[in-house]
């Protein structure tokens, strides 16, 4: 039951609401810089490596709604998030990738403004690299078979592969990791930002959800917590919002009401393959993977390898038949699976009912045109480098070999009531703009326009989706929001 009398108040000078990606540059950042700073999360502490490779008990206890927040759509959608101290941080790929410069051209056009181009970012950039030791981190695993199927794919059609930057998730010495469940690390968020700023005199309340933001006049007064069952007001002269893509919007509209700001938010689709080769695809299981195609990031979409797990991979194929698992099972140590990610042009609309995240999405015909497109480039490509047979994400219709004819096949097939997608890049759902409208409520400083002292620095703040994925991108505008309001 939650105590409506005496409500305790508590005060600081920044207030943190989010330990994720933004969070965690804010407060140290802040904390660095001397100020007394409360950042409080709504998921619990996780020590490092607590769930020692399990995926079930992380889902159960570090993601948002255990796993997967359902999205309605025509297709199977599922959209996954961090829920514990580190946010996403804590169960991502560990993946820190700069910004692609079509992105940052795109948001200085838009703008009008050269702030985001490379020169501008990269102190940023740096800045955040040198604080996670990222030059520590080599990657030179080469003995991931995904990877190496992906190299020979760009070497045999002359198309762009990158190597991939080595997780920070990772275990030290070989870079395993199994995707959701923080590894080994020595390099992680949790330990590079949060527990240092701890030692240096950062105030930490986990299990503390902010519920509501209660204005007076242009001004935040206080902020509503629930802790412990019970409701408490913390008052801070400068409050920041990292609560995440769907979160942080969440607040804003218990708070203001769902008119108040409309919502969309920008999301990288991913579309799981597995694949049957006539060899040993699983030598080393669980590696990260090394290696990506790049060759089509112009177009929104980029090709990898998953970090192989057997009980991963049987989750994405519980629509096959008791027979057709046992198939699988058997032969296992053959399988592998990859990535189609797509910069979705449609956006999961947000709302707030009754304190429920309720998330749609239609996937538009222009996007379904590029899947089509790049399913039949890839699964050519797979065939032609030793697949023997390939599992689509699809409800129907779900398996190919060599044999079919690919460009009928998915004109077929591919249909946006057919599809299983999963996304864990959501962005731009409180995107920064120069002037207030419906949907945009922060300036480009991250600055709210309604109220003097909020702020915004998450990933729901940037201005589009970073085609890439955005760890990086969300700690480098953090840092310079930060920068730029708070020196
Ligand atoms: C499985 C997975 C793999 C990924 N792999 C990569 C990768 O390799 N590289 C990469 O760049 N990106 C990756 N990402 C994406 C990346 O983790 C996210 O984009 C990033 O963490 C988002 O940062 P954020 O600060 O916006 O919010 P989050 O990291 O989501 O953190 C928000 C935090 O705020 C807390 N919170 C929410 N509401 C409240 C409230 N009302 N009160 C108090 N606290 C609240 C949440 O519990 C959460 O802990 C991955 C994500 C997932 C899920």
């Amino acid at each position: 039951m939650i105590n409506k009398i005496g409500v305790e108040k508590i005060f600081c000078e920044y207030l943190i609401i989010g330990s994720g990606a933004g969070g965690s540059v804010a407060c140290k950042y802040l904390v660095d810089k001397g100020k007394d700073v409360l950042l409080i999360e709504e998921g619990d502490h996780y020590e490092i490596n607590q769930f020692n490779k399990s995926i079930s008990k992380s889902f159960l206890y570090a993601w948002r709604n255990s796993g997967m927040t359902p999205v309605i759509s025509k297709s199977n959608f599922g959209f996954g998030e961090g829920k514990c101290l580190g946010g996403g941080t804590y169960i991502n790929g560990g993946l820190i990738w700069r910004t692609p410069e079509i992105i940052l051209d795109r948001w200085n056009n838009e703008f009008n403004t050269d702030i985001f181009s490379m020169d501008n970012m990269t102190q940023y950039f740096e800045d955040i690299e040198s604080t996670i030791d990222l030059s520590s981190l080599k990657n030179n695993v080469e003995d991931n078979s995904e990877s190496k199927k992906i190299l020979e794919i760009g070497k045999k059609n002359n198309i762009k592969v990158v190597k991939v930057p080595r997780s920070i998730n990772s275990s030290e010495k070989d870079n395993e990791l199994i995707l959701g469940a923080a590894g080994k690390t020595t390099n992680s968020i949790l330990q590079k930002f949060i527990y240092p700023s701890k030692t240096k005199g950062l105030r930490l309340m986990t299990k503390c959800r902010a519920q509501k933001l209660i204005s007076e006049n242009d001004q935040i007064k206080y902020v509503e917590v629930i802790k412990d069952n019970l409701i408490k007001r913390i008052y801070s002269k400068k409050i920041i919002l990292a609560c995440g893509a769907t979160q942080t919007p969440m607040i804003i509209k218990r708070s203001f009401g769902n008119s108040f700001f409309k919502s969309e938010i920008n999301v990288h689709l991913n579309l799981r393959l597995g694949a049957r080769f006539n060899e040993n695809m699983q030598i080393n299981s669980s590696l990260m993977f090394s290696q990506q195609i790049q060759e089509y990031l112009h177009d929104g979409v980029l090709i990898m390898p998953t970090s192989f797990n057997k009980n991963n991979f049987f989750s994405s194929l519980a629509k096959l038949t008791n027979k057709e698992l046992m198939q699988i099972e058997q032969n296992i140590q053959n399988y592998s699976s990859f990535i189609i990610q797509l910069a979705s042009s449609s956006n999961i609309l947000l709302n707030n009912f009754r304190d429920n995240t309720i998330l749609s999405y239609n996937l538009n015909n222009n996007d379904i045109a590029k899947l089509r497109k790049y399913f039949v480039i890839f699964c050519n490509a797979l065939f032609n480098v030793g697949a023997e047979e390939i599992y689509l994400p699809f409800k129907k219709n779900y398996k190919i070999n060599k044999d079919t004819n690919l460009k009928i096949f998915f004109e077929k097939y591919l249909l946006n009531n057919n599809l299983e997608m999963v996304s864990v890049h959501g962005m731009s759902s409180a995107k920064m703009g120069q002037k207030k409208e419906k949907n945009i409520i922060f300036d480009i400083n991250g600055k709210s326009f309604d109220f003097k002292n909020l702020f915004c620095l998450d990933s729901s703040v940037l201005p589009t989706c970073t085609i890439e994925s955005p760890q990086a991108t969300i700690m480098a505008v953090a840092l310079k929001i930060l920068n730029d309001n708070f020196n």
